[in-house]
């Protein structure tokens, strides 16, 4: 069973920020930003190439609660998925990194404009 099920299941615990039937938000152990949660679907789908849009459709309300929850719909957050080998993708369970709390920098921005 992948890291996430457990967390799913209980048998490694999470910092909890938000749970539902259908997904689970709780802190990433090795924060990247001052707040950085993770938000996943409690089914196992390995990334977000393979997940139904149906599902997305529910844990992008999800999200935004969770943004809500958090407090940084107003000052703003970056979302990221990691998809495969090239997307660096090292935990193979559908999951989506909420950055936030500060500002997280450019990224994608930096690369293309400067
Ligand atoms: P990714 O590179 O997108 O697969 O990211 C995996 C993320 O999972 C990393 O940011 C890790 O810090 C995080 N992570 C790994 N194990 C745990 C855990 N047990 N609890 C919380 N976050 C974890
Ligand atoms: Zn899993």
């Amino acid at each position: 069973m992948c890291i996430f099920c457990k967390i799913v299941n209980g048998e490694i615990p999470n910092k909890t920020i938000l749970e539902d039937e259908k997904f689970l938000a709780f802190e990433d152990i090795s924060p990247a930003t001052k707040v950085h949660v993770l938000v996943i679907p409690k089914d196992h789908y390995t990334s977000f190439d393979v997940v139904p849009p149906k599902i997305m459709a529910g844990m992008t309300e999800f999200i935004q609660k969770v943004a809500s929850k958090l407090n940084l719909r107003e000052d703003g957050y970056r979302l990221i998925t990691n998809i495969g080998e090239h997307g660096g993708q090292v935990v193979h369970h559908l999951h989506f990194h909420i950055l936030g709390g500060e500002y997280v920098g450019r990224l994608v921005g930096d690369k293309i404009k400067e």
